[in-house]
């Protein structure tokens, strides 16, 4: 049997491993040992590597990846992964999510796997009642999807169908066999899957909808602004399917506005109001960009959210990024009705909590309103962070108060 190639590092640079950081960064490594018998002159794209000490010692077992990032760890202390290993770990990503209360009559919608949160580096995969949806951010994820597509199915009982989406997530810079989209286990379902979250229904379109179809992630923070809702406008920009707009009509909003660049997503919004309200007469959906309708727009709101996608998709578009979120707070800020609430939100992973609340800061200062932090809100608990990779604090939020 050819054993896998063994990754050593450079003298003290196992300390990050031993302190579980999931990742090895190139620059960390000193020499790869190949085995007599192993086919190749490197390691290969997505293959399983042992990760070892300057002295030889095996440290951790994982993926092999092309760029800065060379080892995404799949297992520490150990020399191969155990047979029953994706097993053993989405039995417990799925344990997690039991013991959150997320599985429940009125709730079938949430992550089961964050990647580096649930220590399964570059693997995504959410469920929408009887179906997951999986993403594959590495080739290692990539090769093993059909024991991961397995494993769910044995594991998670009220999954039936794995439909597997990464046309937009994987790496480029190998090249990649098999399909990288398609349903893994199961067919499609003859009609369109609604899913429930907090008694609330979606249609999930994973097959044309962005990412795996819905932002499972904000669910917290719409139940949150349910609260707030009753007997006010409420503009939702960068709407998508409609989530936060749901929620405002069922906490009794007077009037609900949705926007979103894309006519598809609007197309969904009205479907969901309509599958939700049977007569949703205050509610009004418009396919338009965020900053078009805010600088043609004069009504002003009770209550806004601003849900941008994320400004800066790597560190040097940080700069850029803190611009565009002060310009669309402060955009928001001055369509606030005297004592109005903003929702407003940054996915983006390379801001950090700091960053966006001075971003909002420099916003409230341009605009000169008074302004109070209500509540400082952030991904829900099927999105964990790993505390040693706090890069997987993505989504950030400030309920604001403006005076
Ligand atoms: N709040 C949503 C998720 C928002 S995702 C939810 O709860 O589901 C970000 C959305 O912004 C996407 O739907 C995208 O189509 C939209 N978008 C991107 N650029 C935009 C722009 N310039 N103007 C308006 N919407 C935009």
């Amino acid at each position: 049997m050819t054993t896998a190639p063994l990754i050593i590092l450079k003298p003290r640079k196992e300390e990050s491993v031993l302190r579980f950081h999931p990742w090895v960064f190139s620059g960390a490594i000193s020499r790869i040992v190949l085995s007599k018998s192993y086919p190749y002159d490197a390691p290969q794209e997505g293959e399983i590597v042992q990760v070892a000490n300057a002295d030889g010692k095996v440290l951790a077992v994982g993926h092999w990846q092309i760029g800065s990032i060379a080892v995404r760890i799949l297992a520490f202390g150990v020399e191969t992964l155990p047979a029953t290993f994706w097993h053993d770990r989405i039995q417990a990503t799925w344990q997690l999510r039991q013991s959150l209360g997320l599985i429940r009559s009125d709730n079938n919608t949430f992550r089961l796997v964050h990647g580096e949160g649930d220590f399964l580096p570059g693997l995504v995969v959410d469920v929408y009642r009887d179906t997951a949806v999986m993403q594959a951010h590495s080739i290692g994820m990539h090769i093993q999807r059909m024991e991961i597509a397995k494993a769910i199915i044995d594991c998670v009982p009220i999954v039936k169908r794995v439909y597997y989406k990464s046309d937009d997530t994987l790496p480029f810079k190998a090249p990649i066999e098999g399909e990288k989209t398609g349903y893994l286990i199961g067919n499609a379902p003859s009609e369109f899957v609604w899913a429930t979250e907090n008694g609330l229904q979606f249609r999930i379109d994973w097959l044309n909808g962005q990412k795996t179809g819905f932002f499972v992630d904000q669910r917290d923070n719409r139940a949150l602004l349910e609260h707030y809702a009753k007997d006010h406008d409420v503009l939702n920009m960068f709407c998508y399917t409609g989530g936060f707009s749901v929620y405002a009509l069922r906490g009794g909003a007077k009037s609900v506005t949705s926007v979103d660049v894309s006519a598809k997503a609007i197309e969904l919004v009205k479907e969901n109001v309509a599958q939700n309200f049977t007569n949703a007469t205050n509610h009004t959906a418009v396919a338009a960009d965020a900053f078009d309708f805010l600088n043609a727009e004069d009504k002003k709101y009770d209550l806004i959210v601003l849900d941008p996608p994320a400004f800066a998709k790597h560190r040097d578009a940080i700069q850029n990024a803190l611009r565009g979120y002060r310009r669309l707070n402060a955009k928001g800020i001055e369509k606030i009705k005297p004592g109005g609430i903003l929702f407003t939100f940054s996915c983006s992973q390379a801001i950090d909590k700091e960053m966006f609340r001075l971003a909002v800061f420099s916003a409230a200062a341009q605009v000169g309103r008074k302004v109070r932090i209500l509540h400082q809100v952030h991904q829900p608990a099927d999105h964990p962070i790993n505390i040693y990779h706090p890069e997987g604090e993505y989504l950030k939020g400030l309920v604001l108060s403006i005076e």
